[in-house]
């Protein structure tokens, strides 16, 4: 099966921040989605390939674009990498935004299962949008869509979990085994 990650946001407004690395969004998630292309390497059934949102002046048309170029790739499902940020630190736990279709909704109960696990974070539930912010990620392609947000950057515990190589390259892998979950 062919999955499609897209690195949320883009190299001109890169997204949150965490406080503890000043790392963007957009940044941590390009290193994600290299780890994820290394740790396929273990799951031969999955190929994986990165897409990046290119900024275009239009919100829209960036989305409509970069997701045009996954189903073109032929993806079977598409994945859309970021974290959730807070003013209040508190805020934690894991969560994942689904289109709400049958298929997407498997997925991202699996991605909520499975990095649940890698990270030990609260479980936030997978949370369906079908309007308002992510959900022209989640609407607009042909393959199956959901959009992760794993931890708060802005949480001293989201940090400590996702702060060290081998916790990303855990993370990474959670996101393989779901996928294989799901798919096949
Ligand atoms: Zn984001």
């Amino acid at each position: 099966m062919k999955l499609a990650i897209v690195v949320g946001h883009n190299a001109r407004a890169q997204g949150a921040v965490r406080p503890d690395t000043g790392e963007t969004e957009f940044a941590w998630n390009s290193r994600l989605a290299k780890l994820i292309e290394e740790e396929a390497r273990l799951f031969p059934q999955i190929e994986v390939q990165t897409f990046f949102r290119e900024y275009c002046g239009s919100y829209r048309r960036e989305i409509a674009t970069v997701y045009e170029k996954a189903d073109d790739w032929g993806a079977d499902a598409t994945n859309e990498l970021h974290f959730n940020s807070h003013s209040n630190e508190a805020a934690t736990g894991t969560e994942v935004l689904s289109s709400g279709s049958a298929s997407s909704m498997r997925y991202a109960t699996a991605l909520q299962n499975r990095m649940g696990d890698a990270l030990g974070l609260k479980d936030r539930g997978v949370k369906i949008r079908r309007s308002g912010r992510g959900s022209e990620s989640l609407m607009c392609g042909r393959a199956p869509a959901v959009l992760i947000e794993p931890f708060f950057g802005s949480s001293p515990q989201g940090q400590a979990k996702t702060d060290e190589e081998h916790e990303q390259r855990a993370l990474a892998r959670s996101i393989l085994q779901a996928t294989q979950d799901a798919f096949l």
